[in-house]
């Protein structure tokens, strides 16, 4: 069985086709799909934001699973492996890849839910390095999010952000799945974290994940007010509103490490500001096979909070995506092909402990 996106839009509902991927071929593997997450990027997707999509597609960059077939050309991958997808995959080749550098891979064509289809579905079919291994015992729906935020975060303040022990670090949008993910991130790598929110009852939830401050602020001028004085590193994880808040709270030197750009406005610059005070700008985007067994060993020593609000059955696929639409979750979907219909919870209740 397979979710597909006819045409961008919401008009139409995502339609449910039996069938399974194509049998791999090359250096392609097939993974029979145990979870696959929905992400906020699945709705820009489906919205059509990106221009270059094919459709129809099957949408999904966030699924886990086990190889069950292998292509004459695999060499990474053998029959029984559990993993977990990238954003995309990578050529090997190229002068990014070959410096280590896969998430910048200018050759890759496998964007997974863009250009190929993803893990809406019971199985897929992708390119051997689009994968990462997943240890047997981690949970299916931590396994399918763990990338696009832990992962995102990890790069972001590790490789963009060059942080270190003793380092502050500013993360804007703390309570966000990425922002969540980065301030438990930065905590481990003993960094002290200030996190920014937008409204006052998100600061519980991001104190327990380790901030050591939190500024609750809608108006993108919290950098008059951060406690403790200027960061070494800040990773904004919202874009246009906080964008000029967060550089203005770099000590001279700092990093400014674009990951987030939930809204579609443009950000204006000081370029005198980012010139005498001498601070780097990066945008960061998803994360390496390598660093994503950086992150899984994380995870493994002590276990992120990592909320899941809702296990649902792959035909809820559209519903999942709508709920995602509506926001005010206990944290992420994900969408479990095993689950029948009637197992799932009616509506989509939190599950028990699900906020961190
Ligand atoms: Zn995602
Ligand atoms: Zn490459």
């Amino acid at each position: 069985m397979r979710i597909r996106l006819q045409a961008p839009g919401w008009d139409r509902d995502l339609a449910v086709e039996a069938g399974d991927a194509p049998a791999p071929s090359g250096r392609q593997v097939t993974v029979a799909i145990e979870a696959c997450g929905v992400c906020h990027r699945d709705l820009i997707d489906r919205a059509g934001r990106f221009p270059f999509m094919q459709v129809p597609i099957t949408p999904g960059h966030e699924a886990v699973g086990r190889i069950t077939a292998v292509g004459p050309d695999v060499t990474l991958w053998r029959v029984g492996d559990r993993v977990a997808s990238m954003h995309r995959d990578s050529c090997g080749a190229c002068p990014a890849c070959e410096a280590g550098e896969t998430s910048l891979c200018l050759r890759a064509a496998a964007v997974l839910g863009l250009l190929v289809d993803g893990g809406y579905a019971t199985t897929m079919t992708v390119p051997e390095r689009a994968l990462y291994r997943v240890p047997d015992d981690l949970d299916a729906a931590q396994a399918a999010v763990l990338h696009c935020t832990f992962g995102t975060a990890y790069r972001g303040l590790t490789r963009g952000g060059r942080l270190a022990p003793g380092m502050r670090v500013l993360v804007t949008g703390g309570n966000g799945g990425v922002g969540a993910a980065a301030i438990q991130i930065a905590t481990r790598l003993g960094a002290t974290v200030i996190a920014q929110v937008r409204r006052a009852d998100h600061v519980a939830m991001v104190e327990g994940l380790g901030a050591t401050a939190v500024i609750v602020d809608a108006d993108g001028r919290f950098h008059k007010r951060l406690p403790g004085g200027l960061v070494d590193v800040a990773l904004d994880c919202v874009g246009a509103p906080t964008f000029n808040a967060a550089l203005r709270s770099l000590n001279v030197g700092g990093r400014m490490v674009a990951i987030g750009n939930v809204v579609e406005e443009r950000v204006e610059l000081n370029l005198g500001w980012i010139i005498t005070r001498g601070v780097q700008i990066t945008g960061s985007s998803g994360a390496t096979a390598e660093e994503m067994a950086a992150v899984v060993a994380l995870h493994a020593a002590r276990p992120f909070a990592l909320p899941i609000h809702a296990r649902l059955p792959l035909t809820d696929a559209d519903r999942a995506q709508r709920l995602v639409a509506a926001g005010n979750l206990a944290g992420r979907i994900v969408l479990v092909p095993g689950l029948a219909a009637a197992d799932a919870p009616a509506g989509a209740a939190p599950e028990p402990g699900a906020r961190p």
